[in-house]
């Protein structure tokens, strides 16, 4: 097989390829790193590892041989760089992280390593991933695979998992690891074409990756296809005792439940999710998704979600309260940066100042005031409120029968780089309306590829489901996805 065709595999061929060693998996990493250096105007990569990647092939190899193989032996995948890869720089996309290279592993990476998998790169993401665009990392902004019909302006890949959204979509590896606090899997990937699912919260570990919001984190993967998604968070999640909010359920055959079907089953529509000005391209594709579900045996419902207009804002104090309190630990003192100072303070001060991006510095500043003495009550309580009315608003849902909701995933498909970054940062958050909810009520929610828009460019469909029901989302999921097709950028890098 030529090295193209290697690459462009999808992770569930590329293990059947292995085991029927049709090809090694030292061709296969090599193929990959290949294109990476092909695919260096994309930016994807902050961290190429050729040498781990094709030490781990080695070593998957030998396994292969010997029938020894793990359930992702010797499939080469990217991890963003908000995971702490042992011995390998890991900087969450901040200058305040330097070139901190942690002496541990995460919970997440460390499981993919116990199953095989080798380890091409670190990949973008927004500084600490805040952001919807990838346009605050430190290491420049991701470029989309993707561009418009007829047009070849940059467009972005989506925040804040960009790097990882674009690596995937653009063949430079099999899928990749990503994080979701409030649509940093699912946005990116519906901008890309690509299938990106935000677990449950509790059901995989957070130990190990760079804190954002601890309430709302949660890591999943991004790959082409729904089947390749549900292999991956097969061996991303489960219990971990190092992570107390992780839950301690068996883990379910997510592959096995990518087949299953939808007949019978209940998807609500959310009226108020149709929101004033939403282009009429995001309406039908909507419609479309429903019709496929309604074909392939499921009853469509519409439903009430009577506090979703509440979601944004209410996460716009919640996340940034977290953030302003588990971002205190960059100070210079432990680890990564250090602007020194005549005192301690100065340090910190100096520290802070040079280190932290103008977004992150925006949060850190409504964190604080939000749970500031006299403004606590009436921002954060209030705000935790509305999150417990937004998480019963689901709950009602399901507990008249609802076994999933459909949604659009995006208000729109990729916009251009720099196009939102310089207006109003208000804009930017809009794109998270229809995801943010889902981590408001630590839901699980897919995003697949559904369409393209009247330019040429991806549209996705969400998916949300019950809490720990991720089976249902894939079974749903590969509906839409055999209906729709499968999208791939044009390659012009
Ligand atoms: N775009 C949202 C934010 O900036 C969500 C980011 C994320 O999920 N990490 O906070």
């Amino acid at each position: 097989m030529k090295t193209a065709d290697l690459a462009g595999l999808t992770l569930a061929s590329a293990r059947d390829g292995l085991r029927s060693k049709a090809f090694t998996s030292t061709e296969l990493t090599k193929a990959f790193l290949a294109n990476m250096e092909a695919a260096r105007p994309l930016n994807a990569y902050v961290l190429e590892t050729p040498d781990h990647a094709l030490k781990m092939a080695a070593a998957s190899d030998e396994r292969l041989a010997k029938g020894e193989a793990g359930a992702l032996e010797g499939l080469p995948l990217g991890i963003k760089d908000l995971f702490c890869t042992d011995g390998v720089r890991t900087t969450a996309c901040s200058n305040i992280l330097g070139n901190f290279v942690p002496a541990y592993e995460s919970t997440v990476t460390s499981q993919l390593w116990r199953d095989g998998a080798v380890m091409l790169g670190k990949l973008n993401n927004d500084e600490f991933a805040m952001g919807s665009s990838n346009e605050t990392s430190c290491f420049g902004v991701p470029v989309n695979p993707w561009r418009a019909s007829g047009d070849n302006r940059s467009l972005v890949a989506g925040g804040s998992s960009g790097g990882s959204a674009a690596a995937v979509s653009a063949d430079i590896c099999l899928a990749a690891t990503a994080t979701d606090t409030g649509g940093s899997i699912r946005q990116p990937a519906a901008f890309t074409g690509t299938v990106g699912i935000k677990p449950t919260y509790g059901r995989v570990s957070r130990w190990g990756i760079v804190a954002f919001a601890s309430s709302l984190d949660q890591a999943g993967p991004i790959a082409k296809t729904v089947m390749d998604s549900a292999i991956m968070l097969k061996s991303m999640a489960g219990h971990d005792p190092k992570d107390t909010t992780s839950v301690d359920l068996a883990v379910p055959d997510f592959e096995a439940a990518v087949r299953r079907g939808v007949k019978g089953l209940k998807i609500g529509i959310p009226s108020e999710y149709r929101m004033d000005g939403m282009p009429d391209e995001i309406e039908k594709l909507w419609k479309q998704g429903a019709d496929w579900l309604k074909a392939a045996g499921a009853t469509i419902v519409d439903i009430s979600l009577p506090h979703t207009k509440y979601a944004l804002p209410a996460y716009y104090i919640v996340a940034p309260a977290e953030a302003s309190s588990n971002l205190a630990r960059y100070d210079g003192v432990r680890y990564g940066l250090r602007k020194p100072g005549r005192d301690i303070v100065e340090l910190y001060e100096n520290t802070r100042a040079a280190g932290f991006g103008k977004e992150v510095k925006r949060r850190i500043m409504i964190g604080t005031y939000v749970l500031s003495a006299g403004y606590y009550d009436a921002y954060y309580v209030r705000a935790q409120q509305v999150r417990t009315l937004i998480k019963k608003d689901f709950e009602d849902a399901y507990a008249e029968g609802i076994d999933a909701i459909l949604t659009p995933a995006t208000p729109s498909a990729a916009f251009g780089i720099g196009a939102m970054s310089v207006a109003s940062p208000i804009e930017m958050y809009l794109n998270d309306i229809f995801t943010v909810t889902v981590n408001m009520a630590g839901l699980p929610g897919i995003a697949v590829p559904a369409g393209l828009d009247a330019r040429g460019l991806p549209l996705g469909l969400q998916l949300i489901g019950r809490p720990f029901d991720e089976e249902t989302l894939f079974a749903a999921g590969q509906v839409i996805e055999e209906a729709a097709g499968h999208f791939h950028p044009k390659r012009w890098w």
